[in-house]
């Protein structure tokens, strides 16, 4: 069986990090050149806008903390 919330919040959270890395890439542009970009690696919870969904969801992301340069490697979908 499929598993439709999933499903969903997956294509959402998609959308999400797109729009995520639009608005960076706009930010990049003001960046400041001297960081040498020390990435850390966090997690970042997504709030679903379904409340049929009990799952739980997160990116792993790798981020720069001075300069809040953030790069989406994993979606984590836990139904
Ligand atoms: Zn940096």
């Amino acid at each position: 069986m499929i598993d439709y919330d999933a499903h969903r919040l997956k294509l959402q959270s998609i959308i999400f990090a797109k729009g995520e890395r639009k608005a960076q890439e706009q930010e990049a542009k003001v960046e400041t050149p001297q960081c040498t970009h020390h990435r850390q690696r966090f997690t970042q919870t997504i709030r679903p806008d379904n409340p049929n969904f009990r799952g739980e969801a997160h990116f792993i992301v790798s981020a720069c903390v001075p300069c809040k340069l953030k790069t989406y490697l994993e979606l984590v979908v836990t139904p």
